[in-house]
């Protein structure tokens, strides 16, 4: 299995707890260490489809979609 672990958190985007979000870095930060904000499934979908989202992205999406299947079949 290749899902790996699901990662409960906060979304930033509807502003919630999920019990599996996504690292997500959009925050373009000049000089400092960088952002990064996280991201539940429904809200990190339409990311994936971005042009500019990255390949460790969209994996980390993927992975996010068969845990939810994984989920969703073990009810
Ligand atoms: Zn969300």
């Amino acid at each position: 299995m290749s899902a790996g672990e699901a990662r409960p958190g906060h979304c930033s985007w509807h502003g919630g707890f999920s019990w599996d979000v996504v690292l997500v870095h959009v925050i373009e930060q000049g000089s400092g260490p960088g952002g990064g904000v996280y991201a539940c499934l429904p809200c990190a979908r339409p990311l994936a489809k971005r042009r500019d989202a990255s390949d460790f992205l969209r994996e980390q999406i993927e992975a996010m979609e068969d845990r939810a299947a994984l989920r969703k079949a073990a009810r």
